[in-house]
């Protein structure tokens, strides 16, 4: 086996992790995996350090530590849950390729160490690019999207700068209120925003989709990804999930990539690459579905996409604000806290947050992200329900 199989997945008891495994079930002999990590899920991670014996796997919450060994039917798997050592072990060879598939900015450090010695980093964590989107451009080439979106267009395009490449036009479902009117955002509970009518993900990332953050981070993600001007990157709302994004070239042609709604398929394309792996997934019928349709974004109904073009022309640091300023505010929702709209409301006032740095090294920008929290804590105060 090559050392380019030699796989570390962050997150693997998350949608991304579990569907990245999915895809290694059906090319057994072709991956090996180093190293999986999870958060707190002691009972997912122990079955998959049973089925897939990595050399370590590493438990964020050493509360469950016992339970975890508890649960392990060999001994071939070294258990950890010191940080630091989890850091060596991103830094070593011992492994040529992440699959960054955590959620939210607590992946940005480790995403940083594996594109910083070398390897090739799979990337699901958009909100690392969008808070270090200049740095993390510095090593563009290492990265293969997972994002579907993304990974549509990297399918089209290759991340080769093209200038043939006219503009590209995200997909966006619209999530679950696309239709739902404005003037009842205010009912909108946690329990209706967590129903996406298409995909299957985690918590943070279905509530970006209801609100259409999703779709701001996306674009702040292909703007870094394939080193375009921010009017070149557009969206369209396409209910289906059928068409994962589309490019427009020079002359008029465009292509697009269109699958079943299923991250098995981008994980394996970018797993693969540049070979076509079993996904697992068979191919979408076109004569199955009657119409595919396609529509504006209501901006005012939405006000998150324009955000990103607000914080692409604004100062370094206004991507790391406004997805700090989500993350804290999605947090707050699904606590109950603060209401659905006042999400929009506390990424708005947090444009005004300032913040000196120059965001050239990965020291200043973690500093960054944590002085921009607290400033942002106040925000989130003045909308809390009780
Ligand atoms: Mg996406």
């Amino acid at each position: 086996m090559s050392n380019d199989s030699k796989l570390i997945i962050l997150g693997s008891t998350g949608s991304i992790g579990k569907s990245t495994l999915e895809v290694i079930k059906h090319n057994k002999d072709n991956f090996e995996i180093i190293c999986l990590t999870a958060d707190s899920s002691s009972v997912a991670l122990a079955e998959q350090i049973n089925l897939f014996k990595p050399m370590y796997a590493y438990l964020n919450n050493h509360l469950l530590i016992d339970d975890l060994k508890s649960r392990l039917i060999h001994n071939q798997t070294t258990v950890i849950t010191d940080t630091n050592q989890l850091h060596d072990i991103l830094k070593s060879d011992l492994y040529s390729t992440l699959v960054s598939s955590m959620s939210g900015s607590t992946g940005l450090l480790l995403t940083f160490l594996a594109l910083q010695t070398n390897k090739k980093v799979l990337l699901a964590n958009k909100e690392s690019l969008v808070m270090a989107g200049d740095l993390f451009s510095q090593y563009r080439k290492q990265i293969i999207p997972i994002d579907s979106e993304h990974n549509a267009i990297f399918q089209v395009t290759g991340n080769l700068d093209s200038e043939e490449v006219k503009k590209i036009i995200l997909t966006a479902s619209g999530g679950p209120f696309r239709v739902y009117p404005r003037s009842k955002f205010d009912q909108i509970t946690v329990e209706m925003a967590l129903k996406h009518p298409n995909w299957s993900m985690g918590r943070k990332i279905t509530i970006d989709s209801a609100t259409m953050m999703n779709k701001c981070l996306e674009i702040i993600e292909a703007y870094y990804l394939f080193n375009l001007k921010s009017d070149q990157i557009d969206v369209v709302v396409h209910p289906e999930s059928i068409i994962h994004s589309i490019v427009n070239f020079k002359d008029g042609s465009s292509l697009c990539q269109f699958s079943k709604p299923n991250m098995q398929i981008p994980i394996s394309y970018a797993l693969g690459y540049p070979k076509r792996i079993n996904s697992g997934m068979d191919s979408f019928d076109l004569s199955s579905i009657e119409n595919l349709n396609f529509s504006k974004v209501d901006h005012d109904k939405f006000p998150s996409i324009n955000y990103a073009y607000e914080a692409l022309s604004g100062s370094g640091s206004s991507c790391l604000i406004i997805n700090a300023a989500n993350e804290l505010a999605v947090n707050a929702f699904l606590e109950g806290q603060i209401s659905f709209l006042s999400i929009f409301s506390i990424i708005e006032e947090s444009f005004n947050v300032s913040l000196n740095a120059t965001n050239s090294n990965i020291e200043e920008i973690l500093d960054a992200d944590y002085i921009c929290r607290q400033k942002i804590k106040p925000i989130i105060k003045k909308y809390m329900i009780n």
